[in-house]
């Protein structure tokens, strides 16, 4: 490890956790806010919901939301993402016309992962936003309609992110201060003008938006996860959850605990932080 990696939040609370800054350091590593990345070409993500979606009526929010639990650090039952290895499935852009099918699969597997709705699916489609929360998944925004926040003001792109995640609390009840750049495409500019808000990239690209072809899609999840991996999915891509069964049984086989974005750390998210991975043993 050549420099010291940005520890964000982190840094405050290192006086209560001298002990395990060793393993801070390796973990933090992984939270990679490099000029390199800033730079590198973000891969093209599926927009070919929007036709789709524009045919949906806008449906009314559901006038009685539940009190929604809240996503909390560390995995379920207790588990350590810094003692076990676990990995994060991420769906994208929805939700769309493969919601219920994707979460009756999540449920049949019982399996959580992390979603990042853009704000007009969101309004388009709150029922599934409410039920991604009733099922224990975790959200996040994902700009209100796919938007690139490099190619904009960082106070428009900022502005965006906000209205975005106004949606989700108003379909889900619940507050979000997680934001995945649609493309990846970021810098220290837009992240330090969000102020709330944290960046959830990915280091496992499955490129369901690209195949289209379960076999592959679960190939790219199971063969290049690591421990603390965030895996990047589409809510919007129908093999998507066709390929579910096997990634989930070819994680598990490699002894993987699939849990959401906040359940990869034992702290709680905060704000100012652009991460691309989870704690790891
Ligand atoms: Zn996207």
């Amino acid at each position: 490890m050549g420099s010291k990696p940005r520890l964000g939040m982190w840094r405050a609370s290192l006086p209560i956790v001298v002990g395990v800054l060793g393993l801070g350091l390796v973990a933090f590593s992984f939270l990679l806010p490099s000029q390199a990345m800033d730079q590198a070409t973000p891969a093209p993500e599926v927009t070919d919901t929007v036709a789709a979606d524009l045919e949906v009526t806008k449906a009314a929010p559901p006038s009685a939301l539940p009190e929604p639990p809240q996503p909390t650090p560390g995995g379920p039952g207790g588990i350590d993402c810094g003692q076990v290895a676990c990995v994060a499935l991420t769906f994208d852009d929805g939700p769309s016309a493969n919601s219920d099918a994707l979460l009756d699969k999540l449920a049949e597997l019982g399996v959580r992962a992390t979603f990042f709705n853009t704000g007009r699916n969101t309004e388009l489609r709150p029922d599934q936003v409410a039920r991604q929360v009733a099922d224990g998944h975790a959200l996040g925004g994902h700009s209100w309609n796919h938007a690139d926040m490099r190619k904009r003001s960082a106070a428009e792109a900022c502005a965006d992110a906000d209205r975005t995640a106004a949606a989700i609390k108003a379909a889900s009840g619940v507050d979000t201060i997680l934001v995945r750049p649609p493309y990846g495409s970021w810098n220290d500019s837009v992240l330090a003008a969000c102020t709330g808000k944290a960046f959830i990239l990915w280091n496992v690209d499955t490129e369901d938006w690209s195949s289209h072809d379960p076999a592959k899609i679960a190939d790219h999840a199971i063969n290049d996860a690591k421990p603390g991996s965030i895996i990047l999915m589409h809510d919007t891509v129908a093999e998507t959850a066709q390929a579910l069964p096997e990634i989930v049984a070819g994680l598990k086989a490699k002894g993987y605990e699939l849990v959401t974005i906040p359940e990869l750390f034992n702290e709680p998210i905060g704000p100012g932080q652009a991460i691309y991975s989870g704690l790891h043993p």
